[in-house]
């Protein structure tokens, strides 16, 4: 099976079901066949179909969950498409680095996840912070949103563009293999749940907003790339750091 059957496109609250459709068609021209529908807006119509031209398995296929954390809890790297830049503290690549990073982890086996946000509002921060990075297209800044399928279509083609570079060398020896797994997105959003408990237990905030730490140290997460084994470690050292301000609790109150 080749890489790209490890990379899946997901698109969140879609209001116009002719949109899913022409982004079915785009994806299935660059080789993509796994659409991930979170929550749409309008179930799929007449109009989907019609604008899939040819893509209707594509959309047949395609799963509907009810929230983004779902559509990519078994992912290793999940790329958040954005119209504009955000204050969200996320590293933003060029489509062209992206592509890159998504078809180099398809290929050491990881799942992977382009999202894509509502036609009118775009990604919640919520919903980009559950991504490793943000992708932008570079448009004018004047007019910067493009069709929600466009979108689709230009990071589609920077897949097919990466995986055909890849295909075009020489095969790579084999990984050493550590034995190590990366951590899946499911096993980072619960160390970072408890990473916000044990910051709130030992009193770390003093009165500050904590979204602005979590944000930061999310960031700080996500370039260390974390294995599971590395996950497990951080979860220990956060249950005895939750111990302990537990007994210091009961001592002094
Ligand atoms: N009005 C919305 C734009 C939504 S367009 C906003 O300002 O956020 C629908 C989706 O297409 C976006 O959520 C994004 O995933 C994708 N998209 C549109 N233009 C893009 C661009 N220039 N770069 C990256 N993704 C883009």
């Amino acid at each position: 099976m080749p890489a790209t059957s490890r990379i899946r496109f997901v698109l969140v609250g879609t209001q116009h079901p002719g949109n899913i459709g022409a982004a079915a068609r785009a994806m299935k021209t660059m080789g993509l066949a796994r659409l991930v529908l979170v929550a749409p807006e309008r179930p799929l119509d007449e109009d989907a179909y019609r604008r899939s031209a040819g893509a209707e398995d594509v959309l047949g296929d395609a799963p509907v969950v009810a929230t983004l954390a779902e559509a990519v809890a078994d992912c290793w790297l999940v790329l958040g498409c954005t119209a504009r830049s955000r204050r969200v503290q996320l590293e933003e690549l060029l489509p062209e680095v992206a592509g890159q990073r998504a078809v180099a982890k398809a290929v050491e086996l990881g799942e992977v996840a382009f999202v894509f946000g509502r036609e009118r509002t775009g990604l919640s921060n919520e919903e980009l912070q559950l991504c490793h990075a943000a992708v932008h297209i570079p448009s004018d800044p004047e007019f910067s949103s493009l069709n929600l399928a466009a979108a689709v279509q230009v990071l589609a083609y920077e897949v097919r563009m990466a995986y055909l570079a890849l295909a075009a060398e020489p095969a790579p020896p084999p990984a050493a293999g550590f034995g190590e797994e990366p951590a899946s997105h499911a096993q980072l959003e619960g160390l970072f749940g408890q990473l916000g408990q044990t910051l709130d237990d030992i009193d770390f905030h003093k009165g500050r907003a904590p979204e602005s730490a979590m944000r930061k140290l999310r960031r700080l997460f996500a370039k260390a790339e974390l294995t599971e084994q590395e996950v497990r470690l951080l979860r220990g050292i956060l249950s005895d750091a939750q111990r302990m301000a537990r007994l210091a609790g009961q001592n002094g109150g």
